[in-house]
């Protein structure tokens, strides 16, 4: 450690980031496992884990060596050659997903514009003018402009108008708005949606998974791309490796990204059924797709979360949590709602507050949706002791908050 620089040397000239981040009043210069430091050493339990990224935890020696390694030997040549990792990752991927193509972007948003593109192709194949899109209220599929414009959240859209268009909105959860807009839209091709709605507020459809079983069938039935957002719900952190995989259907268009790089910023938009052949050869791109360094990590992660047994980690660990903050928070007019490791404490009222009572009270990081759904997003490989000292923090805060 001697030799790590932890943090560059702080000064007070004014910054010069754009200030579109609400930052917390706190930076860590290191971590481990499921703990954060702060300069001083000072130790916080992460339950946020950079917002469901570092599911392995912080410095996983597997990641960190495959980092260290890959960067001192080949970090990038591009797709003008081959890339024997990228291969090698998407191998990987394709078999834990189910899939049989594998793209590799940079992010969600990206992985999703990859999808919006798979779907607008397919339509125009068949000669569809103007394709649309299906999506659905309280989404969340990224900050890009055609992202932005399939988000179902006003406040991520205002100011950049003009939204892209082709996306039609219903309600999440209603079969009934699909099979209506089918009648009125005949240029529908696909529809976009999470498994489940992690920025929304950790919601799955009134109707469970079933949804996702309905929305197969009506893909089906007109021939359109069923597409699944699971950039937050993939990797492991719902109990399956990826959320879909909770039912019997398989997605035609499925992406990920955060869980996929455990903190090195790499996504990936799959196809298999339907969606296969639609992208072809000058379709898409990116310089940075599958770098040697990225598919490296990608497939080490992968391969760590195979190992240690994370998915079945996730499962037990979330279950646990969820019985215990149901049992522990009965009076407290709670709902607790969770998959794997992917778990919300809806509150009676707003409780936005709580962020930073967690942190400076119980030095927890947590992160609160939707306005008053508590989100924990812990490292998939938490311990039961771990668990226990989560779950003694955070219904200490939360009986304290609703006194
Ligand atoms: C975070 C998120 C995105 C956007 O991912 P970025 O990597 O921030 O672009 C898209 N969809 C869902 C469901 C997400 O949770």
């Amino acid at each position: 450690m001697n030799n790590i620089t932890l943090a560059p040397v702080q000064t007070d000239q004014p910054s010069h980031l754009m200030p579109v981040f609400g930052r917390q009043p706190i930076s860590f210069v290191r971590g481990q496992g499921a703990h954060l430091y702060t300069a001083d050493g000072t130790e916080y339990l992460d339950a946020l884990t950079g917002i469901a990224v570092c599911g392995l935890g912080h410095s996983h020696p597997a990641i960190t060596a495959a980092i260290a390694e890959q960067a001192a030997t080949l970090i990038h040549t591009s797709n003008l050659f081959e890339v024997p990792w990228q291969t090698a990752a998407a191998q990987k991927l394709a078999e834990v997903a189910g899939m049989e193509e594998v793209f590799f972007s940079n992010s969600g948003a990206e992985s999703n514009e990859g999808a919006i593109k798979i779907a607008r192709k397919f339509g125009h194949m068949q000669g569809v003018a103007t394709p649309k899109i299906i999506v659905a209220d309280h989404s969340f599929h990224g900050r890009t402009m055609a992202t932005l414009s399939a988000t179902g959240n006003k406040k991520v859209q205002e100011g950049f108008g003009p939204l892209v268009e082709g996306f039609i909105r219903v309600p999440f959860g209603d079969i009934e708005a699909i099979e209506e807009a089918a009648i009125h839209h005949p240029d529908i091709v696909a529809i976009l949606v999470e498994p489940i709605q992690g920025e929304g507020g950790v919601n799955t459809a009134p109707q469970g998974f079933s949804y996702l079983e309905e929305i197969r069938r009506i893909c089906n039935q007109h021939n359109w791309l069923m597409m699944l957002d699971e950039v937050q719900t993939g990797n492991g952190r719902t109990g399956k490796y990826f959320a879909y995989q909770h039912t019997n259907i398989v997605p035609d268009v499925l992406t990920t990204a955060k869980g996929l790089g455990n903190g090195f910023p790499i996504g990936a938009v799959m196809t298999q059924g339907r969606g296969v052949g639609v992208l072809t050869a000058g379709n898409h791109g990116s310089t940075y797709s599958g770098t040697a360094l990225g598919s490296r990590v990608v497939y080490t992660v992968i391969d760590t979360i195979q190992k240690e047994n994370l998915v079945e980690n996730a499962a037990n660990m979330g279950a646990y949590l969820v019985e215990q903050f149901t049992e522990q928070l009965s009076e407290q007019n709670v709902t607790v709602r969770g998959f794997g490791l992917m778990v919300g404490i809806e509150l009676p009222k707003a409780c936005g507050e709580l962020v930073n009572i967690a942190r400076d009270e119980h030095h927890l990081i947590i992160n609160v949706t939707a306005g008053s759904v508590i989100r924990l997003l812990p490292t998939l490989n938490i311990n039961k002791k771990q668990a226990d000292i989560l779950i003694e923090r955070i219904v200490k805060m939360v009986k304290n908050f609703l006194a």
